[in-house]
């Protein structure tokens, strides 16, 4: 719609511009009284200035010349327009002294109107079976008019006709309609680009939420789950086993003497340990059971669904797995003890977490590397 403004708006601006170019000519021609041409089949005396003394003359040597007022200047020029398909212009009036120059419908429509006092009129008609822009604006008598008009009747300032323009409007439809095909193209490509501008941003931002999520709830050596992060998964665990009545145990478990290992071989060989160690229980354990650090170098597990016996067993597994375990470069094997409890549905975390800490002491105190549970 705005676009169809547009170019009517150009095809106005066409023929306005058109128009004032034939008046400045016009008032040229007037004003030199007219003009004399060779006499040619294609411009011959004009029979309605016959009435002048000079109509034609002869050069000094002999060539005919014939004067052209305004008006045969404009028509021979719009006639030689209208054979090389430019926009057409018409001089026109309601009393034409040429039949020729008779008003069509519209234009006769137009000239009643500008009689009225209105300065132009313009629209969207048919010429030649052609969509066109159609501008009428009226040719005022001016004093050089009069030279031919005066019998008329005509006064200065009267309307005396118009001139009335046509300009084409299918090569401005045809362009119209491939500038919107681009401007379509171009938005349709800015909201392809926004939509995939977004859709990669928020799919980094889930991605980098994801990891931010994944970071606070890790472990940074060991990777396994820190502290906090088992602690709510714990206690959701222990909501749901107590609302299902279903079996949960935890395995709790200290690495033995490990301050030693540092000692012996060095933090960084210390770190490796535990590493390894969290890599043993990772690959123990079942997707629903979840391990975590729990501080230096004691571990948690929580076995959703799995009795005290069945832990113990676990445990036996893990502890006996550590303590084949080669490290270099340590040169005797590691070892862990190993607390284990079940939950019970009277417990707190606290009381939960106190019970498998209060086995992996009795572990410690009977000799280390050993299973014990509560
Ligand atoms: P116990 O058998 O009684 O548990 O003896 P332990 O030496 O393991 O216990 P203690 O609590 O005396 O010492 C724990 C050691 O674990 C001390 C500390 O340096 C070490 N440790 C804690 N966290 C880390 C860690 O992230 N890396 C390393 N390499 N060592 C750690
Ligand atoms: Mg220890
Ligand atoms: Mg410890």
């Amino acid at each position: 719609m705005q676009q169809r403004r547009e170019t009517l708006a150009l095809a106005y601006t066409v023929a306005l511009t058109l128009y004032e170019k034939d008046l400045l000519y016009r008032r040229w021609a007037a004003g030199q009284g007219g003009v004399y041409a060779p006499v040619t089949a294609a411009t011959p005396p004009n029979p309605y200035l016959s009435h002048l003394p000079e109509r034609d003359i002869r050069t000094p040597s002999g060539r005919r010349l014939t004067l052209i007022n305004p008006a045969y200047m404009n028509r021979q020029v719009y006639e030689l327009a209208q054979k090389i398909g430019q926009p057409q212009g018409h001089i026109t009036s309601l009393k034409p002294l040429r039949p020729e120059n008779a008003p069509d419908p519209w234009e006769a429509a137009a000239l009643k109107v500008c009689e009225q006092g209105q300065a132009e009129v313009s629209g969207i008609g048919k010429l030649d079976g052609k969509e066109v822009l159609r501008l009428m604006r009226p040719v005022m008598t001016e004093k050089s008019c009069l030279g031919c008009h005066a019998g008329q009747g005509y006064r200065l300032g009267e309307i005396r006709g118009g001139i009335s323009l046509a300009v084409p409007m299918t090569s401005l439809w045809q362009a119209q309609s491939s500038a919107n095909l681009s401007l379509t193209v171009s938005h349709g490509l800015l909201w392809l680009l926004g939509v995939a501008g977004i859709f990669l941003g928020i799919t980094r931002l889930e991605r980098a939420n994801q990891c931010i999520i994944a970071l606070v709830n890790t472990d940074s050596l060991t990777r396994l789950a820190n502290r906090r992060f088992f602690i709510d998964l714990l206690e959701k665990a222990m909501a749901f086993a107590k609302r299902h009545e279903q079996a949960l145990s935890v395995i709790m478990a200290d690495l033995d003497n490990f301050k030693s290992v540092n000692d012996t071989y060095g933090h960084q060989a210390g770190d490796q340990v535990l590493v390894a160690f969290a890599q043993v229980m990772q690959a123990s354990i079942r997707q629903e059971d979840l391990a975590a650090r729990f501080g230096g170098e004691e571990f948690i597990v929580m076995l959703p669904g799995i009795t005290l016996e069945q832990a113990v067993i676990l445990g036996e597994r893990l502890r006996e797995l550590l303590s084949n375990l080669k490290l270099p470069p340590l040169k005797t094997g590691v070892t862990a003890s190993f607390g284990i409890t079940q939950y019970r549905p009277d417990d707190t975390l606290e009381s939960l977490v106190n019970r498998a800490d209060a086995a992996l002491y009795a572990a410690k105190a009977a000799g280390r590397n050993r299973v014990m549970s509560g």
